[in-house]
Protein backbone atom coordinates (compact mmCIF):
# COMPACT_ATOMS: atom_id res chain seq x y z
CA UNK A 1 0.00 0.00 0.00
CA UNK A 2 1.68 3.13 -1.18
CA UNK A 3 1.35 6.58 1.20
CA UNK A 4 1.08 9.63 -0.34
CA UNK A 5 2.75 13.00 1.36
CA UNK A 6 0.92 15.80 2.79
CA UNK A 7 -2.53 14.06 3.22
CA UNK A 8 -4.04 13.00 6.36
CA UNK A 9 -5.20 9.85 7.82
CA UNK A 10 -8.49 10.53 6.78
CA UNK A 11 -7.71 11.87 3.42
CA UNK A 12 -5.21 8.70 2.87
CA UNK A 13 -8.17 6.69 3.81
CA UNK A 14 -10.65 8.34 1.82
CA UNK A 15 -8.42 7.64 -1.35
CA UNK A 16 -7.79 3.82 0.06
CA UNK A 17 -11.86 3.38 0.07
CA UNK A 18 -12.14 5.47 -3.41
CA UNK A 19 -9.52 2.84 -5.09
CA UNK A 20 -11.10 0.07 -3.56
CA UNK A 21 -14.86 0.89 -4.88
CA UNK A 22 -13.67 1.70 -8.49
CA UNK A 23 -11.12 -1.50 -8.84
CA UNK A 24 -14.92 -3.34 -7.32
CA UNK A 25 -16.51 -1.19 -10.70
CA UNK A 26 -14.15 -1.92 -13.14
CA UNK A 27 -14.33 -5.41 -12.25
CA UNK A 28 -18.22 -5.32 -12.41
CA UNK A 29 -17.31 -3.79 -16.00
CA UNK A 30 -15.93 -6.46 -17.16
CA UNK A 31 -18.04 -9.08 -16.04
CA UNK A 32 -20.92 -7.04 -17.49
CA UNK A 33 -18.99 -6.59 -20.87
CA UNK A 34 -18.35 -10.62 -20.92
CA UNK A 35 -22.17 -11.21 -20.02
CA UNK A 36 -23.12 -8.40 -22.98
CA UNK A 37 -20.85 -10.47 -25.11
CA UNK A 38 -22.37 -13.65 -24.94
CA UNK A 39 -25.63 -12.31 -25.39
CA UNK A 40 -24.37 -11.34 -28.88
CA UNK A 41 -22.42 -14.47 -29.52
CA UNK A 42 -25.88 -16.28 -28.32
CA UNK A 43 -27.82 -14.41 -30.63
CA UNK A 44 -25.40 -14.87 -33.53
CA UNK A 45 -24.04 -11.44 -34.14
CA UNK A 46 -20.60 -11.89 -35.06
CA UNK A 47 -18.84 -9.04 -33.10
CA UNK A 48 -15.46 -10.64 -32.32
CA UNK A 49 -13.78 -8.64 -35.63
CA UNK A 50 -13.15 -5.19 -33.71
CA UNK A 51 -12.32 -4.96 -30.41
CA UNK A 52 -14.53 -1.65 -29.89
CA UNK A 53 -17.68 -2.89 -31.16
CA UNK A 54 -20.86 -0.86 -29.16
CA UNK A 55 -22.24 -3.67 -26.77
CA UNK A 56 -25.80 -1.62 -26.89
CA UNK A 57 -26.54 -1.25 -30.65
CA UNK A 58 -25.30 -2.33 -33.45
CA UNK A 59 -22.47 0.18 -34.14
CA UNK A 60 -18.66 -1.74 -34.98
CA UNK A 61 -16.32 0.45 -33.27
CA UNK A 62 -16.58 3.20 -31.10
CA UNK A 63 -16.36 6.83 -32.92
CA UNK A 64 -15.42 9.98 -30.62
CA UNK A 65 -13.50 11.86 -28.69
CA UNK A 66 -12.87 10.45 -25.07
CA UNK A 67 -15.07 11.58 -22.48
CA UNK A 68 -17.71 12.21 -25.62
CA UNK A 69 -20.35 10.38 -26.75
CA UNK A 70 -19.39 8.13 -29.95
CA UNK A 71 -21.69 8.95 -33.29
CA UNK A 72 -24.13 6.19 -32.22
CA UNK A 73 -24.84 7.82 -29.29
CA UNK A 74 -23.68 5.29 -26.69
CA UNK A 75 -20.68 6.35 -23.94
CA UNK A 76 -16.69 5.01 -24.35
CA UNK A 77 -17.60 2.73 -21.99
CA UNK A 78 -20.68 1.12 -23.55
CA UNK A 79 -17.97 -0.14 -25.79
CA UNK A 80 -16.34 -3.55 -25.86
CA UNK A 81 -12.31 -2.97 -24.12
CA UNK A 82 -12.19 0.29 -22.61
CA UNK A 83 -12.16 -1.09 -19.01
ZN1 LIG B 1 -23.95 2.08 -29.54
ZN1 LIG C 1 -20.63 3.39 -30.98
Amino acid sequence: MHTEHGLTDAQQKAFEQNRADFAELKKQMRGFAETANSRLDASDLRRDLNPNHCLLCSCSEFRGAPGESCTCGHEMTSHDGYY
